[in-house]
């Protein structure tokens, strides 16, 4: 039985970039998917937005260093993922809001990130034709930006390989061995591997993978909608987050919604139900375009002619703070979570990887271990994630 440094399970967000920083350390790295090919579990669902401005210090290093790899791929690599700097725009309505939004940015800037809290009339710059009815200001971060997911983990995928990464399409992890409280091996519906060292890197699925241990992770898959529309000329870069909260007694509440325009001139937007409908149900709604089409046009009048080509409907690996779950289990050698992305997985994918590669080498900084403490899933999940 062929032996590997270290067994991914799950092609998405996080587990192809992983795949690439451990096959380039020269790690034997095999990932593993019941999917028929890369990226097709939630990566694909995700709108492909990337930002640093979190409010956690943990997320904002993994995302700077997630930024300067998207950032360069091009130009290293030679692949275009469409990563655009538009910037980030959070927008406030109310006095609370602005509140907020003004406290982040201290502590956002207190980290070096580069983002300002600005007046209605700059946002209008920003997103021409805004309707600026009530609008306070925003957040405006010109160094956040978007690429396109399958693009992105597609040469992520690529890449990988030539380092020496193996994938296996089409089979399902259904048990993990140990012996003596340690890692041993991977079993699939198909096959049985040996390793001593396996990441879990499952999305909405995780849990079940920490089951397998009995390891109790709370992740809980949290269903989210999100469209496409047709292209038209390119008329704003920034992503849109209107984090005002609506009542809509016939289509549904929401809390949120977020939307911009990518390298084709097409606009991709998702909303947060209120409440958050948990599950694995991937069938779209007839609720989610009427709700966040009347809020868009509402906010964006020149919208209201544009046509929408499709939506569909993905799923959040959501953990009670709205925080990853990262780095090893005391008392299971071996096994190390990579889980609960929530709504940021495909931003958080590429620097999470390498530290993981770091960590599996005992190459960690200082920083590392600093991420991996607050990320540990030992940890107080009552203190939530302004930004989530
Ligand atoms: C509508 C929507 C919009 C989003 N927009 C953004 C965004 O703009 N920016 C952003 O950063 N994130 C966004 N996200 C979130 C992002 O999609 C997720 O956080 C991310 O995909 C999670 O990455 P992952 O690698 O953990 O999971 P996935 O990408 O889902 O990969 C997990 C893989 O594990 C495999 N797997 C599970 N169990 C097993 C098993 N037993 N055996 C073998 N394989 C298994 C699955 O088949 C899957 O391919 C969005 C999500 C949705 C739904």
């Amino acid at each position: 039985m062929v032996e590997y440094d270290v067994i991914i399970i799950g092609a998405g967000s996080v587990g192809v970039p992983t795949a690439l920083a451990t096959a380039e350390s020269g790690l034997k790295t095999l990932v593993i998917d019941s999917l028929p090919s890369v990226a097709q579990g939630d990566n694909k669902h995700a709108i492909g937005g990337i930002r640093a401005t979190h409010s956690l210090k943990s997320k904002i290093w993994l995302c700077q260093r997630s930024i300067e790899i998207f950032s360069s791929w091009e130009d290293k690599f030679g692949d275009d993922i469409w990563w655009s700097q538009g910037g980030y725009t959070f927008l406030a309505f109310n006095k609370e809001h602005e509140n907020q939004l003004k406290d982040t940015v201290e502590l956002q800037k207190s980290y070096g990130l580069n983002i300002n809290y600005v007046d209605a009339e700059k946002i209008r710059n920003i997103i021409p034709g805004i309707n600026n009815d009530g609008l306070l200001g925003g957040t405006y971060s010109p160094e956040d930006g978007s690429s396109s997911p399958l693009l992105a983990i597609h040469a992520f995928y690529r890449k990988s390989k030539e380092f020496g990464a193996e994938y296996n399409f089409n089979e399902e992890v259904i048990d993990i061995t140990t012996k003596n409280k340690k890692i041993t091996g991977v079993k699939t519906n198909k096959a049985e591997y040996k390793t001593q060292t396996v990441i879990n890197a499952a999305g909405g699925h995780a849990k079940n993978i920490g089951n397998m241990l009995n390891i109790d992770l709370p992740v809980i898959p949290e269903s989210h909608e999100a469209g496409i529309t047709e292209p038209v000329k390119k008329f704003f870069s920034t992503m849109v987050i209107d984090i005002n909260p609506t009542i809509d007694e016939k289509f549904g509440n929401s809390k949120n919604y977020y939307f911009y325009q990518n390298k084709e001139g097409k606009i991709l937007f998702c909303l947060t139900p209120n409440p958050n409908i948990h599950g694995i149900d991937r069938r779209e709604t007839s609720a989610f375009l009427p709700q966040i089409s009347k809020r868009m046009v509402q906010l964006l009048p020149r919208l209201r002619n544009i046509k929408i080509r499709r939506t569909w409907r993905g799923l959040y690996p959501m953990t009670p703070d709205g925080n990853p779950i990262v780095g090893k289990v005391d008392g299971v050698e071996g096994y190390i979570n990579a889980v609960g992305m929530c709504g940021q997985g495909f931003m958080l994918g590429p620097g999470l990887g390498e530290l993981l590669s770091r960590l599996l080498t005992e190459k960690e900084t200082s920083r590392d271990k600093e991420i991996l403490e607050t990320l540990s899933w030992i940890r107080d999940f009552g203190v939530e994630e302004e930004l989530k």
